[in-house]
């Protein structure tokens, strides 16, 4: 009964037929009183597990947020979609924020978007008591987004999402409390449930896996990135794309270079970091998510809160300093779920300047000593990670489920030799991109030098010496005289600290940490030393491929991907013109109405009406992503540009 009620508030507000499968038994625990945790990527749809309830709810929902930045667009959303909500944050006056609070304290509101910190404020806590109290309008339902920020492990730690479990606590009736993130580890999870007090909860985890995401991982040098993602942008001039560049610095650099090389072929380039003034980087955001600007350069400031469904494209310039910060930026890309690509471009310098941000900000932190050196620690253990997605030549997909302790989406792991059909066949190691080289010997040389040098020395010296080098460093500690000395002259100095970083990345070296880092043993060094005939040791590395074919084999598969997509942005013949038209009219509804496009509707709307080809609002409101509100105030503006369309063709 309930549930055919929030279905129908499903198809009335948001247009859609169906809740997906952990939506729906998510939905089902909060309209039956009991807490949920959900835990599912970017796109998956968590925030209907919580708008729903809202609105078929009596009284009023919570929804802590720490994306202030984000509220209004949500809040614009769902006033579009024909509900009533309302936020509460800095960025109002305290007039507004009065108004906002005698509204809702007269039930006006179904849903009602707050920072963590306002919990915490005396005349916020008097309204929910009053609220929650026999006879008041009623709170029945707590929900906390980017849960993960409760949770030291992680890596957004609030320490005012530690209020929203006495917040709860100081109610005269509990509401229910649902938990939603995108990113937890299973030490995460576990600190979201006890930390926010979950009791018993409905807990959904939906596969990590994007599938319709490809991932690949190059390494090169600065200059050849910045060639690398200047041929990318030209060569996907008509599709919208971020580049994250870990510092401000490196943002505006590459940002002048792209405009220099784009900019004469049309295609804007627009920047966006925290250094920028409010007002130019409204503008870049406006400029990016109306398609004026169809790249953006930026750093992790950009982000939170575009919910820019048709992004196809994320490069990353630099390594972010973990793989939860990456898959969350990457996975900005394709949330229409059409085919989109994340490329990752890195070289040695990107971990020198995260391992310098993480002592930097340690001798930033006075305030407690053991805490600051805990974070650090943590930092360097999420970095390490990072570090072995660089690295691995297994499958990246297979990398990155496992990380997030998700095994079953993805049964095969393709490791070693180059072009198999095995493994997810959409990562820049399964369509093998590189070429797989056997360097056995080396590996077990490697490990058996760094076990008689007993962890003292860094790579490159350990490198210097198994290739024979003889400078005065190697000299002066002694190494020339170590059995295995020279063992590898023949093979270069790079490549030896190729295979060296490699078996740090796979646990049978192990690499301290702080800023000069030495090579030790790692826990698997056993299996090579050991010697188990039954099981002999065998290593393989990527052989550098030259760049331009790794990123031209990368986007065949990307292009391979789109064809079996279909339809998808394969669109065909008048298909693809019909698109185009709809495109011109979302485009005039938007300007006219001060609407971001994807807020009149998404692509993925406008595709199924050039499928369905509509002639009447009930048949409008048969294509995905049409509610009633927006049949109502856009429909007749669609349907009638398609009837003309239509007329025209016969
Ligand atoms: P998340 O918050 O998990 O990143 P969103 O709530 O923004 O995801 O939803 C991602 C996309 O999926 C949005 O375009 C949303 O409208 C769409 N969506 C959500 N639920 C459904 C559903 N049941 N059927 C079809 N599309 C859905
Ligand atoms: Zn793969």
């Amino acid at each position: 009964m309930a549930m055919d009620e929030a279905r129908a508030a499903l198809k009335r507000y948001f247009g859609y037929d169906a809740f997906r499968p952990g939506q729906e038994r998510l939905v089902c625990a909060v309209l039956e009183g009991r807490d949920a945790l959900g835990v599912m990527p970017t796109g998956a749809g968590k925030s209907v597990c919580y708008q729903v309830p809202a609105l078929v709810l009596p009284g009023i929902t919570f929804v802590v947020s720490p994306l202030v930045s984000l509220m209004g667009d949500q809040v614009r959303a769902l006033k579009e979609a024909g509900a009533r909500p309302s936020f509460l944050n800095s960025t109002l006056t305290p007039a507004q924020q009065n108004t906002v609070l005698k509204r809702a304290s007269e039930g006006w509101y179904q849903i009602m978007y707050v920072a963590p910190e306002r919990l915490a404020d005396p005349r916020f806590l008097a309204f929910a008591q009053q609220a929650a109290a026999p006879g008041g309008i009623g709170i029945p339902l707590v929900a906390v987004d980017e849960a993960h920020c409760v949770s030291q492990w992680g890596q957004d730690f609030r320490p005012s999402y530690l209020e929203i479990a006495s917040f709860i606590e100081a109610l005269p009736q509990r509401p229910v409390v649902a938990a939603f993130t995108a990113t937890a580890t299973e030490r995460v999870r576990a600190d979201i449930v006890s930390m926010l007090g979950l009791r018993a909860p409905e807990s959904v985890v939906t596969g990590f896996d994007r599938a319709n995401l490809f991932f690949g991982v190059e390494e090169m040098g600065d200059k050849a990135k910045a060639r690398w993602i200047c041929d990318y942008a030209l060569s996907h001039a008509e599709e919208s794309g971020i580049v994250y560049c870990a510092t401000r610095k490196a943002t505006d650099e590459l940002a002048l270079t792209l405009a220099d090389a784009l900019e004469p072929q049309g295609i804007a380039v627009a920047r966006y970091h925290a250094g920028m003034s409010p007002a130019e980087r409204t503008e870049a955001q406006a400029a990016f998510i109306e398609d004026r600007a169809p790249l953006i350069v930026a750093t992790n400031a950009f982000g939170m809160g575009i919910d820019k469904p048709n992004v196809r494209y994320v490069i990353h310039h630099n390594v972010p300093e973990s793989i939860e910060a990456y898959y969350q930026e990457a996975g900005r890309a394709g949330r229409d779920g059409d085919p989109a690509s994340c490329h990752l471009l890195w070289n040695g310098s990107d971990f020198r300047l995260r391992r310098y941000f993480i002592e930097r900000d340690q001798e930033d932190e006075h305030a407690d000593e053991a805490a600051a050196e805990r974070s650090r620690q943590n930092r360097y253990r999420l970095l390490a990670a990072m570090e072995g997605y660089c690295q691995t030549t297994g499958c990246l997909r297979a990398y990155i489920l496992r990380y997030f302790g998700d095994n079953g989406a993805l049964g095969v792991e393709r490791t070693g030799s180059g072009a198999g059909t095995e493994g997810c066949g959409s990562c820049s190691n399964c369509t093998g991109s590189y070429e797989a080289e056997d360097v056995t010997e080396a590996a077990r040389a490697a490990v058996r030098f760094v076990q008689a040098c007993g962890g003292r020395f860094g790579k490159a010296l350990v490198a210097d010496a198994l290739h024979g080098a003889n400078t005065e460093k190697v000299r002066s500690c002694r190494l020339d005289g170590m059995p295995g000395y020279g063992s590898l002259s023949e093979m270069p100095v790079g490549a030896i600290k190729d295979v060296l970083g490699q078996l740090v990345g796979r646990g049978y070296l192990a690499q301290s940490q702080g800023q000069y880092p030495v090579l030790g043993l790692g826990e698997r060094a056993v299996e090579v030393l050991a010697e188990d005939a039954d099981a002999p040791f065998s290593f393989t590395v990527k052989r550098r491929a030259r760049t331009g074919r790794a990123a031209e084999r990368a986007r065949r598969a990307v292009d391979m991907l789109r064809a079996e997509a279909g339809g998808a942005t394969g669109r065909l013949g008048d298909d693809a013109e019909l698109f185009e038209r709809l495109r011109e009219v979302r485009r005039e509804i938007s300007a006219e109405r001060e609407l971001p496009a994807y807020m009149v509707c998404t692509d993925k709307a406008l595709r199924g009406m050039c499928r369905r080809r509509p002639q009447t609002r009930d048949e409008l409101l048969e294509v995905p992503g049409i509610g009633e509100k927006k049949a109502d105030e856009f429909g007749d503006a669609f349907l009638s540009a398609i009837a003309a369309f239509e007329d025209l063709r016969e």
